[in-house]
């Protein structure tokens, strides 16, 4: 391996074939199981539900609604309401790093598979929408997001989740973000979504490199996703959301190196965009399940590299990187570094803003890239012993 590129390590597993009899969701299609209330994964036989009228949202958002019982370690709640697209054919993607990936339907029916590390229950729209509208300016949440799916319904549905949820909610009480499918959108997806009120708008394009983009959501796993096409919806997004209201997920540790990962978030910030990090998490049941997460002391340089380039206004050219692209020095003055380490806000989740303030993100993602015993992004305020494990896990880039 030590021949090879950065982007040649980490390689997917191919896709096994589908049965037919399991394509397309088929065994619930046939079913047709009529939903009734909260449907919990695994729980009960699949239910067909769609989108519109259905979504999933994540397990932090369900108990933070009171869907069911439960607590988040060191958490009071979630403060964004992630809604999922749901159909009984699922993502007809295939991503090699998602848990909600085409290649599964082998296994598991869509509704049942873990996406980000956990569950996502599903439920009525309209029970959503009227337990927020009850909540009134008390609800808990910063921040609502609809994520898309490749599916051929969902931009149309998308828009009409915005149409309802816009009817009952005040912009002013939770702004929407949309979290984008740039795969089966045009240019008038964006305006109208943007028309309706969604507030921000994001692209996943995850892989750094369009060689990886090709070989974990492209061509690579037999999937449809170009990374020319995200980048022109993205350039659509920008023109027509404007600057500070447009975001880029980017996964860390699939094979791509420091240099690329902040070479990309200066572009985004020059061009008035926010890229939102997420450490690389070896999903159970992706292709890319066998592979380690992202080790910490390189994830903890990534968050700090990205938050000095968005928030201190520091350059990546002041930046210095070995020959293999590995970030050596932050070029910063050390007094300073270290009072940016010390409000910890680098190292919580990075995402689109809540009520607190800029840099803090309302999508909190609670351990969505790490278990709990080591967490990845805090989802809270890091408190001194976090900070201490942080500093010893950046190592000798702060001296
Ligand atoms: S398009 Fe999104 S949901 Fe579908 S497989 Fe890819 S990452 Fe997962």
């Amino acid at each position: 391996m030590a021949c090879l590129p950065p982007e040649a390590k980490n390689l997917p597993r191919a896709p096994q074939n589908v049965p037919p009899e399991r394509r397309n969701g088929a065994p619930v299609r046939q079913e047709g199981l009529a939903p009734s209330g909260l449907y919990r994964p695994r729980y009960q036989k699949t239910p067909a539900m769609r989108s519109p009228d259905y979504v999933q949202l994540s397990t932090a958002a369900a108990i933070t609604l009171g869907l069911f019982p439960g607590k988040l370690h060191r958490c009071v709640c979630t403060r964004c309401l992630n809604l999922l697209l749901t159909y009984p054919e699922g993502c007809r993607a295939n991503c090699a790093y998602c848990g909600l990936a085409r290649h599964r339907e082998a296994e598991t029916n869509y509704a049942d598979r873990n996406f980000i590390r956990v569950d996502w229950p599903a439920v009525a729209l309209d029970e959503i929408i009227e337990r927020i509208a009850g909540q009134g300016a008390a609800t808990p949440f910063h921040r609502m997001c609809i994520s898309m799916i490749t599916h051929p319904r969902s931009d149309a549905d998308t828009l009409i989740v915005m149409e309802r949820w816009r009817r009952r909610i005040p912009h002013g009480q939770v702004p929407v973000s949309i979290l984008s499918n740039p795969t089966t959108m045009t240019r008038s997806d964006v305006q109208q979504l943007h028309d309706l009120g969604a507030e921000i708008f994001t692209v996943a394009l995850d892989a750094c490199t369009p060689g990886l983009f090709d070989r974990t959501r492209g061509k690579g796993v037999d999937s449809p996703h170009h990374w020319d096409v995200y980048w022109r919806v993205f350039e659509d997004a920008r023109s027509i959301f404007g600057p500070g209201r447009i975001g880029m997920h980017l996964i860390v540790g699939m094979g791509e190196s420091d240099k690329d990962v902040l070479t990309l978030c200066a572009r985004l910030h020059a061009i008035g965009a926010h890229s939102h990090l997420f450490c690389f998490y070896p999903e159970r049941g992706s292709l890319m399940d066998h592979i380690p997460a992202t080790p910490r002391d390189r994830w903890r340089r990534m968050q700090l590299g990205r938050y000095l380039i968005e928030y201190a206004g520091h350059p990546l050219g002041a930046m210095r990187f070995d020959e293999a692209g590995v970030l050596i020095d932050f070029g910063m003055d050390a007094d300073r570094l270290a009072k940016v380490v010390a409000s910890g806000i680098p190292f919580r989740t990075s995402g689109c803003p809540g009520k607190e303030r800029d840099d803090v993100s309302a999508c909190d993602r609670p351990y969505g890239d790490s278990p709990p015993s080591d967490i990845a992004s805090y989802p809270f305020q890091p408190n001194g012993h976090d900070l201490r494990r942080i500093r010893r896990q950046l190592g000798p880039v702060l001296r």
